[in-house]
C-alpha cells in the first residue's frame, strides 16, 4: 500500500482550501496600483489594525516586506543591527548590501534571540570614520533559532533601547501569529513596540502567495514607494489578497494545533539515538534536529526519511528541519514520529 507523502520541509507547501479557493474566485478586483483593488485594500486594513499601525502595504513576499524596511529606515552606507542567524541577514540573497546599500553588524544572541544588553556598545559613534548606526530588526518567532518566540519583555527593552538612541526597529513577522499563539501576546501587542512589522500570509497561515508591512501611514509611502521600484507593484492582485483574507478569518486559530503536532515529533526526535533537538523542545511549529555522524550526514536522514513517507530539509551538513503546518493532521505527525523513531532503531541493529 503507498501511502501519502507527508511534507514537513517548511509550512510554506501549504495548497489553498477548497474554501480559500471560492474566496479567491469570488474576490472583487480592481488595479492596486492605481490603488483600486477592493480586497487589497481591505487586506490592508485588517493588517494594519491586527498590527496596531495606522497602515499596511501587500506585497508578494515577506523578503520584500524585509528588505522594503531597511529601505525606509536607512540610507546607504548605514548600519542595521540583528541577530548573527536572521532570515534578514542570511536567507534575503544580501539584499540589504544589494537594494539598499546597507551594512550590516550582527550580534550574536541566543538561539537567534537577543536582549538589550547584546546590543550595548553596538552604536557607533557619531564621526566620520564610521557607518551611521540606523536600524535595528528583531525575528519572530525565530527561524533559525528553532521557532524560538522572542520574549516580549526583551522585545519592550529593547524598543526602549532603540528609542533612547534614535534607532528605527523593525521586526520580521513572518511567523507572528505562531508567536500570538504560542504565548497569547496580541499582535498589537508585539506590534506596538517596532516601526514597522512585517507578517508572511505564506508560511503557517496557509495562504499561497503574500506578505505585508504595516507602520505609519508616513513609513507606508515610502514602502510604497519602494514596492515599486523592488518590482511588486501588482495588478489584480485581490485574488491573492482573498486568500490572505480568508487565511487571517479561519487559520489563526488553529496554529496551536501545529504547535502541540511539533511537540509530537520534537518528542520522537528526543527518544530516537543518534537525533537531537537543537534549541530544545519547540515553542512553535519549526524542529530543528541534529543529526550525529552515526547515524549519517542529514541528507542520507532526508533520504531515508523520505524511503519512509516523510519530507524534512537538509539545512545544514547535520541538520535537519521539520515544520508542521495546516496540511498535516495529528495522524501524519504520529506516523512522521514512528519514521523518525525508525531511524533510531535501523541504527542499532546495523
Ligand atoms: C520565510 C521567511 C521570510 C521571507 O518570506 P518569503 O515570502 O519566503 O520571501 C522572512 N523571514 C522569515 C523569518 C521567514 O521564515
Amino acid at each position: 500500500m503507498t501511502q501519502r507523502v507527508i511534507d514537513l520541509r517548511s509550512d510554506t507547501v501549504t495548497k489553498p482550501t477548497p474554501a480559500m479557493r471560492r474566496a479567491m474566485a469570488e474576490a472583487e478586483v480592481g488595479d492596486d496600483v492605481l490603488g483600486e483593488d477592493p480586497t487589497v485594500n481591505l487586506l490592508q486594513q485588517r493588517t494594519a489594525e491586527l498590527l496596531g499601525k495606522e497602515s499596511a502595504l501587500f506585497v508578494p513576499t515577506g523578503t520584500m516586506a524585509n528588505q522594503i524596511a531597511v529601505g525606509i529606515h536607512a540610507r546607504p552606507g548605514d548600519e542595521l543591527i540583528c541577530s548573527a542567524i536572521s532570515h534578514i541577514y542570511v536567507w534575503e540573497g544580501g539584499g540589504i548590501a544589494r537594494l539598499s546599500g546597507v551594512t550590516t553588524r550582527t550580534v550574536e544572541g541566543s538561539s537567534g534571540l537577543i536582549h538589550a544588553n547584546d546590543l550595548a556598545g553596538k552604536i557607533r559613534p557619531d564621526d566620520g570614520h564610521y557607518v551611521r548606526t540606523r536600524l535595528v530588526t528583531l525575528e519572530n518567532t525565530h527561524n533559525r533559532g528553532g521557532g524560538r518566540v522572542h520574549p516580549i519583555e526583551d522585545v519592550a527593552a529593547i524598543s526602549s533601547w532603540a528609542k533612547a538612541h534614535g534607532l528605527a526597529l523593525h521586526l520580521d513577522g513572518a511567523r507572528l501569529m505562531n508567536a500570538v499563539a504560542a504565548t497569547g501576546v496580541s499582535a498589537r501587542e508585539w506590534g506596538r513596540h517596532f516601526d514597522t512589522v512585517s507578517i508572511c500570509y505564506s508560511k503557517g497561515l496557509g495562504a499561497p502567495v503574500g506578505s505585508a508591512i504595516a507602520g505609519t501611514a508616513e513609513a507606508m509611502k515610502a514602502a510604497h514607494r519602494l514596492r515599486k521600484v523592488f518590482g511588486g507593484g501588482m495588478r489584480q492582485a485581490g485574488v491573492i489578497a482573498a486568500a490572505a483574507l480568508h487565511a487571517l478569518e479561519h487559520h489563526v486559530d488553529r496554529l496551536v494545533e501545529d504547535h502541540e503536532n511539533a511537540r509530537i515529533l520534537a518528542h520522537a526526535v528526543e527518544a530516537t539515538e543518534g537525533l537531537g533537538l537543537e534549541s530544545g523542545m519547540p515553542d512553535t511549529n519549526l524542529i530543528w534536529v541534529v543529526v550525529s555522524p552515526q547515524l549519517g550526514t542529514a541528507a542520507e536522514v532526508v533520504s531515508r526519511l523520505r524511503a519512509d513517507g516523510v519530507l524534512v530539509s537538509a539545512l545544514g551538513p547535520q541538520v535537519l528541519r521539520a515544520c508542521t503546518h495546516l496540511d498535516v493532521s495529528r495522524s501524519d505527525v504520529e506516523r512522521a514520529a514512528e519514521a523518525f523513531r525508525r531511524l533510531g532503531k535501523v541504527r542499532v541493529s546495523a
